[in-house]
């Protein structure tokens, strides 16, 4: 009898783990593995090209109605933003078509809003439903090149990443930058000390804000000094900018000719809506805070968020898609246990949270010093079928945590 080997190693069978035949050939297994390496290896070669890319249009309604969904209020923010967002869609199918006389400019946006309003949030969950890469970079790490810490460039590596270092795709996402108002410059005399991680900065980000070709480590960092740089056009990259510029209120109220607390005039008291003086924050504002002109020129959508009341907090904890409240309920109902919260409860949470003064963040840390103990207990106790949250039961569970030394995230 003829021996069998493999049509393309030519290893005879007793030599191989297995070998597959077909009509007029066989395959030992190390050759399918090879095979196999080689197909993954093209697999991974063949990255969509930007034209292929698909680019669905959603209109400034259809992704505010999306972001409805899990984010609660901010519409000013939602309208401001998903308009920024569809004109950058269309600035890329603007592109794709004939030269055109009308260029349309990109409008990078910052958003104003004390911590815990919802602006990373808002930005995450937009990205849900962006088709193009998404990333965030937080400002307070960042340093003028030459310095201890990450040059602006690290934000595009993280782009990249974002879009599997698919650079034509890379330079049409959009990047979150997160804390930039911990950038703003921190005198009014620069000139007195280097300011490696305020102005300097804010320099260093002009121009990958405004359009340029910047060549990106694709690993990021300084450690890698001999990898290959990957050159990056920012000119279609949407730049989201968010911050809580603590105390610009005063610099509002000053711009406005009026106190934070109390009005001269009572004309000016019935248009100014005191609670809420980050409404009518502008580029002025911006300026007098510490940013730099020039950052604000690249900059030029400007909106806010508004601060979070009960009514906010308490929809927050029970109405979004992933509320709190549906999070732990489904938790323990994979324990079999029904947990249900009463509105006596909700309120204590929202109570604490307001008190705490921690924003929509405080919830989860009151939610979990609040139901630990349950989600200890009741998996080792099959007795229990049903646990309501009431104020009575928030109120002793929170009483008894060591909620004040927890480190809010
Ligand atoms: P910041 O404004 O400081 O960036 P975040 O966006 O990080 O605040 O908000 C922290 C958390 O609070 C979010 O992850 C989200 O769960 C919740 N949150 C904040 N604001 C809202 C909101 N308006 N609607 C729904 N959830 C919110």
């Amino acid at each position: 009898m003829a021996q069998i080997t493999c049509s393309f190693c030519g290893r005879n069978k007793k030599d191989v783990d297995l070998m597959v035949s077909g009509i007029s050939a066989h395959i030992c297994n190390y050759c399918i593995d090879q095979a196999y390496q080689i197909l993954g290896e093209e697999e991974k070669n063949k990255k969509p090209s930007a034209k292929n890319l698909k680019l669905k249009l959603r209109k400034p309604k259809e992704l505010t109605g999306f972001l409805n969904e899990y984010v609660i209020g901010q519409y000013d923010a939602k309208k401001v933003l998903t308009v920024a967002v569809y004109n950058h869609y269309k600035r890329l199918v603007q592109k794709t078509t004939e030269e055109d006389e009308i260029k349309i400019e990109k409008s990078n946006i910052i958003m104003v809003g004390d911590t815990g309003t919802g602006k990373t949030y808002l930005a995450k969950t937009l990205a849900k439903i962006l088709e193009v890469p998404f990333c965030i970079a937080d400002a307070t790490v960042l340093t003028e090149a030459g310095y201890v810490g990450e040059d602006v460039e690290s934000i595009l590596t993280r782009l990249l990443q974002a879009a599997d270092y698919n650079v034509e795709a890379a330079e049409r996402g959009i990047v979150y930058i997160d804390e930039i108002d911990k950038i703003a410059r921190k005198s009014d005399n620069p000139s007195i000390t280097r300011d490696v991680s305020g102005e300097g900065v804010q320099q260093a980000l002009l121009k990958l804000l405004e359009g340029t070709v910047v060549n990106v480590p694709p690993q990021g960092g300084r450690k890698h000094p001999d990898q290959k740089m990957i050159a990056v056009n920012t000119e279609n990259i949407l730049f989201i900018c968010g911050g809580a510029f603590d105390g610009i209120g005063r610099h509002i109220a000053n711009r406005l000719n009026t106190q934070p607390l109390g009005f001269s005039k009572k004309s000016e008291s019935k248009q100014v809506d005191r609670s809420n003086l980050l409404q009518y924050v502008t580029a002025q504002d911006l300026k007098s805070f510490g940013l730099i002109p020039e950052l604000i020129g690249r900059l030029p959508v400007v909106t806010h968020l508004d601060p979070l009341d009960k009514a906010a907090l308490k929809s927050i904890l029970t109405e979004p898609k992933n509320a709190l409240t549906k999070q732990y309920t489904k938790l323990l109902a994979m324990e079999d246990v029904t947990l249900k919260f009463d509105e006596s409860g909700i309120d204590y949470i929202v109570e604490k949270a307001m008190e705490y003064n921690l924003g929509a963040r405080g919830l989860r840390s009151i939610c979990e010093a609040i139901i630990t103990d349950a989600m200890y207990e009741l998996p080792s106790d099959e007795s229990v079928k049903e646990l309501v949250i009431d104020k009575k039961y928030a109120e002793e569970q929170f009483e008894k945590s060591k909620f004040k030394k927890l480190q809010v995230a």
